[in-house]
This record gives structure tokens, C-alpha cells and sequence, in this order.
């Protein structure tokens, strides 16, 4: 068996860097790639030497220096030659994703669709970046801000969205005037290297999007480098607390998105049928491992039964396992390390007596999952805020249940949790869903809405421990994140009369 993997090992076709437009090959610290439906390894890459970070960063340096120059109407148009590359190829995509990550094929198109929205938000980089403007401030004075590129910039990103995610990045960097460095995910980097490839065929400089591979050790030499001005990351709190910090300490800007326990409360007048559907959905898709999925149901205690009967149901004929992995559910969890860890999550939740409603462990033992890393869909009941798997993000196919008396239980429940990503209410009631809205502390709140993930015509992000910085994501802040505001004041005197010397602090009034 060992000899079989060696040889696979060598004839398997090696992941690269992607530099001033080629893909590059150097030995290092090599990474294993599987597909995570079968085991089986499908690539790998080398964690980028110093040698390659030196090259990455010239040649977006290089980039830089002469995109900057180029006129909006020109940017724009590359990047609508990228949005028309990716609508041709999002089949291929789609599929890149699914043998990388294990997503089932509609919700990898989902991603794909989701990106594209914000490469069409960046295509408008006129509308959006037209700056501000008062004439006549003080007399004969007119004041304007213009908002400029801030040069190399650099995107970390996590394993869920391999597409979406730097997607969420770099349309937006370059289209504001940057050239940005995409660091993926080392457990998936395929579909981040194929829409960066893509990128590069477009008339773009070579170099504006650069991408290279590696761990926490090429992160650090990137975000130490003084030549890179700002940071974007996306992934886990732990490592988005320790980027924005390192970024900070290195007098950069940083936007470091991190994790998320997402509630959605379920009030005794809301549609148990639609919400059942709407809830199944969102904490089971993409085998919960997004970072808006829901993950935990707080539910008015009287309508407990009949919804937990009602969920029972419908979730005992969700599809999921190795055959036919596109007529699935959902697919499997991306690695072995992280199967063990919801599973050991399921069963730290049993020790702290939580009850058991179905579990996915089992449901797999009756499957034959061919050596992938699957998990059926896990429901636990009698969950109390206490306990530590509540406290964890599980980030897998687990939806918890815990009971409240009434919605001001439910809000602080939510209130009470360590991070603010996104939260929903299932309701009738207008008036409960607007107490829901304003008195809900998290950034991102839905109103029958199980996922409610910003248009790429506004921004994302989270609350307390689900961001570091000041900016969210995309949109509006994305735009003001990658760039920095020059405010010009000038005045061209109407009459040649001398204006005097005045030592005093300017006026307007007086002017
Ligand atoms: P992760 O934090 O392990 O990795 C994210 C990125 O950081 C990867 O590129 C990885 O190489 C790098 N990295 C990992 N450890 C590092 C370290 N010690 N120092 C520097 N860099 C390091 O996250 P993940 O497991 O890939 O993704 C899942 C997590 O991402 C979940 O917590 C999920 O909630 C979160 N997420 C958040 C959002 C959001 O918008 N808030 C979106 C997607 C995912």
C-alpha cells in the first residue's frame, strides 16, 4: 500500500506558484493535496521558499507601477474580460472545487456565482471611486478627495470558498488600482490557482495577481515584508487575531475576518414547514463548514416538539455519501483531521448531556464511504450555553437545539455568544422581527432569511470575535479599505488684490 501512495506521489502533477504570469516550480516543504471523497491524493504543492516570496513581490511591484497608470476605462475592461473567462468556465470550476474540497456541484456553482457578483460590483469602479467634491469651501477655494491605490496588497484565505473568497478580494484591489498576492488555503489550493490562471489570460500586466503557495511560515514572511501594504484575511479567530496583530505591529492595514457561531431563533408563530427547509438548508449545506452556516436553533419551548419532529424528518432523507457525489446533499468534511475533530465535538456534546437526535456517526457506519471524510447530518438537543461544544465552532454537519421561554431569552443568548458573524429569526410577526434586527449585536442579521450574506453591493463582516479591523469585506468598506483618501484644497484668486498676511488659523468665514 505505502508503495502505491509513493508512486502516485510522483506521477501526480505538482501544484506550482503563480509569478509574473507562468506557473513556477521550487522544492520545499511539500503539501499533500487529497480529494476528500475518496482519500486518495490528487496533488500537491511546495510551501514558497524565500527565493519565491523575493520574485512574488518584485513582480507585483513591477505590476503595480505600471497598472496604476492605467486609465479606469481600461481597468474596467479587463476586468469584465475576467468576468466573461469565468462565467465560460464555471463548469470546470465547479468541478475543480468538488474534487478539492468536496463540494456537490450546485453549491460550488453557488460560490462561483456569488464571486462573480463581486467582479460585476468592481466592474462600476467608476461609479463607486468618483471621490468627493466642494467648490467654493471659502472664497475662491474648492476641496476635493480622491481616493488612490495603496500598492501591493495581500489576501489569506481559508478552505471553505476557494473561489469565493479571494474572489471577495482581489476584483475590488485591482480594480481600486492595486496588484495583490493570493495566499490559499494549503488544504485546497486548486480552484484559488485556476481562477488565478484565468486572471492571466485576461491583457492585465503579468504580476497583477500573483499567487503562492504555503503555511503559517510563507504568511508571516509575507505580512512582515515592509513592501506589502496591506493585508486581507479570511479564516479561523485564533489566526485572524494573531494576522491583524502581526499586520499592526508592522504598520499595515489589516481586515482579518474570523469565525462564527451563527444562531437563528425560532418563534412559536413562525411556519415550521418553511422553517424546517429553510434551517435544513443552512446548517447542512456544504456540510456546515461555511462560516455563515447555522449552527445552532434557539427555539420557543412550547412548538419544541412538533419542530424537532418535524426537522427528524425531513433531515433523515437528506442524501450524502461517496456515490454520486453531485446528486448529494452535501459532500464530505475537507480533511481527516477535521472529520476527527466534529466528531470529537459530537462526543464532547454527549458527555455534557446533550441528547443525541440523530447522529451523523452512525448514519455513516451504515454507509460505505470509501475511504472519504464523511459525516452525516447531526442534530443535538437539551444544548445549554454552558457547555464547551457549544462554546466551540464545530464548522461541520451539526445543528444544536436549545430551548428559550421567550425572545428576549433568545437575543441574549445570542448577545451573550463570543462572536457576531451572522444570526436569523423566524417569525410572523413584524413586530418581533424588528426588536429581532436592532437589539441582535452581530453583523449580519436576517429576517426569515436563514443565510444572510451581503449583496456584493454592500459589505461583510462580522462583530466582536468574528473581525479584527475596522473595514468589512467587499462593497463600500472594500473599496475604502484598498485605498487611501488624498484630499486636495486649492485656490485660484478671482481679483489681484493682495490678500494681506494673516497669522491666525484660517478661516473660512473670514475668506
Ligand atoms: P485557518 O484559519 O486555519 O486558515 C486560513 C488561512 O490562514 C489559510 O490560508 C492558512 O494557510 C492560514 N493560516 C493557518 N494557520 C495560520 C497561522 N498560524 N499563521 C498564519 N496563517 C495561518 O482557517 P480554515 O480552516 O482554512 O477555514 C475555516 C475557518 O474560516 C472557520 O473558522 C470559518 O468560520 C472561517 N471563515 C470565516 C469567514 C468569514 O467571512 N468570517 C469566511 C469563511 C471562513
Amino acid at each position: 500500500m505505502q508503495k502505491i501512495i509513493c508512486i502516485i506521489v510522483h506521477t501526480m502533477k505538482k501544484t506550482g506558484h503563480f509569478v509574473n504570469g507562468e506557473v513556477i516550480h521550487e522544492d520545499g516543504k511539500n503539501i499533500e493535496i487529497f480529494n476528500p471523497s475518496n482519500g486518495e491524493i490528487i496533488s500537491s504543492i511546495n510551501c514558497a521558499s524565500k527565493n519565491i516570496i523575493e520574485k512574488t513581490i518584485i513582480s507585483s511591484q513591477n505590476a503595480f507601477n505600471e497598472w496604476k497608470l492605467y486609465s479606469i476605462a481600461k481597468r474596467t475592461e479587463i476586468l469584465f474580460e475576467y468576468k466573461v473567462l469565468l462565467e465560460k468556465n464555471k463548469d470546470k470550476l465547479a468541478k475543480i472545487i468538488g474534487e478539492d474540497l468536496g463540494k456537490v456541484y450546485d453549491d460550488a456553482l453557488g460560490e462561483v456565482r456569488r464571486g462573480i457578483e463581486n467582479i460585476e460590483y468592481a466592474c462600476g469602479i467608476g461609479e463607486v471611486i468618483k471621490g468627493e467634491y466642494n467648490k467654493n469651501i471659502s472664497s475662491d477655494v474648492d476641496s476635493w478627495s480622491e481616493f488612490s491605490p495603496l500598492g501591493v496588497v495581500l489576501g489569506i484565505t481559508p478552505f471553505n470558498f476557494p473561489a469565493m473568497v479571494p474572489l471577495w478580494m482581489f476584483p475590488l484591489a485591482l480594480a481600486t488600482g492595486n496588484s495583490f498576492i493570493l495566499k490559499p488555503s494549503e488544504k485546497d489550493p486548486l480552484g484559488s490557482m485556476f481562477i488565478t490562471e484565468l486572471f492571466n489570460e485576461t491583457k492585465a500586466p503579468k504580476g497583477l495577481l500573483n499567487l503562492v503557495n504555503g503555511d503559517r511560515e510563507v504568511v508571516a514572511s509575507l505580512i512582515n515584508d515592509q513592501r506589502i501594504k496591506a493585508v486581507s484575511f479570511v479564516g479561523s479567530t485564533p489566526v485572524a487575531k494573531n494576522v491583524y496583530e502581526l499586520s499592526a505591529s508592522s504598520g499595515k492595514r489589516c481586515q482579518a475576518l474570523g469565525g462564527a457561531k451563527n444562531h437563528a431563533l425560532i418563534l412559536s408563530d413562525a411556519n415550521i414547514d418553511f422553517t424546517t427547509d429553510q434551517l435544513i438548508s443552512a446548517a447542512f449545506g456544504s456540510s456546515g463548514q461555511r462560516c455563515m452556516a447555522l449552527s445552532v436553533a434557539v427555539v420557543s419551548s412550547d412548538i419544541k416538539e412538533n419542530f424537532l419532529k418535524n426537522l427528524h424528518q425531513k433531515v433523515s432523507k437528506l442524501k450524502f455519501g461517496f456515490e454520486d457525489l453531485n446528486s448529494n446533499s452535501f459532500g464530505p468534511l475537507v480533511s481527516k483531521e477535521h472529520l476527527q475533530s466534529v466528531e470529537n465535538n459530537i462526543k464532547l456534546a454527549e458527555g455534557e448531556g446533550a441528547k443525541i437526535v440523530i447522529d451523523g456517526r452512525d448514519l455513516i457506519k451504515r454507509k460505505n464511504s470509501n475511504g472519504g471524510y464523511f459525516l452525516g447530518p447531526t442534530i443535538l438537543d437539551q444544548v445549554n450555553t454552558k457547555m464547551q461544544s457549544y462554546k466551540n465552532e464545530i464548522f461541520g454537519p451539526v445543528l444544536q437545539v436549545i430551548e428559550m421561554k421567550n425572545i428576549s431569552e433568545g437575543i441574549k443568548i445570542i448577545n451573550d455568544n463570543e462572536f457576531g458573524n451572522g444570526c436569523c429569526i423566524f417569525t410572523s410577526s413584524g413586530h418581533n422581527a424588528r426588536l429581532f434586527a436592532d437589539k441582535a449585536e452581530i453583523g449580519m442579521v436576517g429576517i426569515n432569511i436563514p443565510l444572510p450574506v451581503p449583496s456584493a453591493y454592500h459589505s461583510f463582516g462580522g462583530w466582536r470575535n468574528s473581525i479584527f479591523g475596522d473595514l468589512n469585506i467587499y462593497g463600500p468598506d472594500g473599496v475604502r479599505f484598498y485605498t487611501q483618501r488624498k484630499t486636495i484644497t486649492q485656490r485660484w484668486p478671482s481679483s489681484e488684490k493682495s490678500s494681506g498676511i494673516d497669522l491666525s488659523m484660517p478661516n473660512n468665514l473670514k475668506q
